[in-house]
């Protein structure tokens, strides 16, 4: 019997919108002492009246649209009831029956394949307050913080279309590379602004016989997806194996241990006993207002790597590396600036020196400092021979400490290379002098030695020698018959 693995995702995304779903309330509460991002609405107090954040709307609709969604002319929202401490109003606004964004697909690379994952919704709702659980004299309390509760908060679910834990993962930094290029979210996993839920089960190859799921939650990074889909193939394989039952429930994931434990019996919708909501109208689209958010749209991730490799010659891997983030690609093309001849130079020095600096100094794009028309003059030094490969390498982390442009910083430290032949013959001539036997070894076909001429002729210059000028000038002058 040939088992085939079957997932599908649940994720929730903080929105990047200044005010909270329904009040005014600051949602950017990182940081913010417990409690004081909040006001009767987001409080859940009785009597308060909540009002839709126009942008939390437009923001979904846009992730719906880059999804490839179609967004129904109508939605509403409802109330999901529930109790629970998080919620102290004893339901979620949420949405049903009628969510913004449906059947869409997401794109993504699996090994250089492409595969493409259903979208089966994507709709709006309001985020919870956060639970701290404290041990105080030994006795266990519970604290809320309601700062958390009211942001907007889209869930977007797929269609058990992955067939992998590894694919699940790669979907996942996909989609949240989207939402990220779309300025929607920071897809911050640790610090739960994008937050996946799995359901995994398994099924005969020929589809005849499947087996109940497991809802997977508490999984904060890709490798905990990765890795607590992994144990649960595992585990429901060898149960089947074993001939056991299987139940469809809730299991969480304990990181240290690397195990998933069950938590709890799957709800059904009927559980949460939705209704409209009352206090808020519906939301009615029309095609005007769904092609004023589509211009503003930026290009996405999968047609921008398309693109990179088709307009500038580069390699997938190295294409991958430049669209990976939004203002990355951004940089690479305002270094180009409409000239394609220089593009992979650009592309090599912004992959492999930039991103070390950034690296070095834990900076992002947008904060070290080098502008991309102060690395496109950099590299232009080099082309044109003004300066070394190394001496622009060290000129970069001077650039991006001192913002001053790179040209300045040649004339002001005596940074040229050295490229006058006659000043460069001179040299040669006299390390020539200084160095007999390196010389009677090149001539005897010690061809090596010229390593060492070439060293020696480069520090009587301060390292600024023309490595390419220099060489042919020495190769002249060592090919000149003994005196
Ligand atoms: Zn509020």
């Amino acid at each position: 019997m040939e088992l085939e693995t079957v997932i599908g995702l649940e994720v929730h995304a903080q929105l990047l919108t200044q005010s909270k779903m329904f009040c005014g309330c600051s949602a950017d509460y990182a940081g913010a002492p417990p409690n004081t991002h909040v006001c009767p609405v987001c409080l859940g107090l009785p009597g308060s009246l909540p009002v839709i954040n126009r942008r939390a709307v437009e923001m979904t609709v846009m992730t719906g649209l880059a999804l490839g969604c179609r967004i129904p002319p109508y939605s509403k929202f409802d109330r999901k009831n529930y109790m629970y401490p998080d919620l102290p109003k004893g339901y979620q606004i949420s949405q049903y029956d009628l969510p913004l964004c449906v059947d869409g697909m997401l794109e993504f690379l699996v090994n250089g394949q492409r595969r493409r994952v259903r979208i089966r919704r994507v709709h709006l709702e309001e985020d919870t307050a956060r639970l701290i659980h404290r041990t105080i004299g030994g006795e266990s309390y519970s604290l809320i913080d309601m700062n958390r509760s009211g942001v907007p908060l889209i869930e977007i679910v797929t269609e058990p279309d992955l067939r992998s834990p590894e694919e699940a993962r790669l979907f996942l930094m996909a989609l949240r590379q989207v939402l990220r290029y779309l300025g929607v979210s920071t897809g911050n996993m640790e610090e739960g602004a994008f937050r996946c839920d799995a359901n995994i089960s398994q099924r005969t190859r020929d589809g005849q016989r499947q087996w109940p799921k497991s809802e997977i939650k508490n999984l904060n990074s890709f490798r905990s997806v990765e890795r607590a889909l992994t144990y649960e193939e595992a585990r429901q394989r060898a149960a089947i194996g074993r001939g056991e039952q299987l139940v469809q429930e809730t299991r969480g994931w304990l990181e240290e241990r690397e195990i998933t434990v069950t938590q709890r019996a799957k709800e059904y919708p009927d559980d949460y006993r939705y209704f409209p909501e009352p206090d808020l109208p519906p939301i009615f689209w029309t095609e005007d207002d769904l092609a004023r958010i589509r211009a503003a749209m930026p290009e996405l991730p999968l047609p921008r790597w398309e693109r990179f490799q088709a307009d500038y010659g580069l390699g997938p891997q190295e294409a991958a590396l430049l669209t990976e983030e939004r203002a990355i690609a951004d940089y690479f093309e305002a270094c180009v600036a409409g000239d394609r001849t220089q593009a992979r130079e650009i592309a090599n020095w912004i992959t492999g020196e930039l991103f070390a600096l950034l690296r070095e100094r834990g900076r992002s794009i947008s904060e070290v400092g080098v502008q991309p028309r102060q690395l496109r003059q950099l590299i232009d030094l080099v082309r044109r021979g003004t300066i070394s490969t190394l001496t622009a390498k060290e000129l970069l982390v001077a650039v991006s400490e001192t913002g001053i442009d790179p040209e300045v910083l040649v004339a002001e430290r005596g940074l040229a290379q050295v490229s006058d032949e006659a000043q460069l013959r001179e040299v040669v001539e006299r390390v020539l002098t200084e160095n007999p036997k390196a010389v009677a070894d090149y001539r005897k076909g010690k061809t090596a030695a010229i390593g060492f001429l070439l060293g020696q002729v480069n520090r009587a210059l301060g390292g600024r020698a023309n490595p390419a000028v220099a060489r042919r000038i020495l190769e002249e002058a060592l090919r000149q018959p003994v005196e």
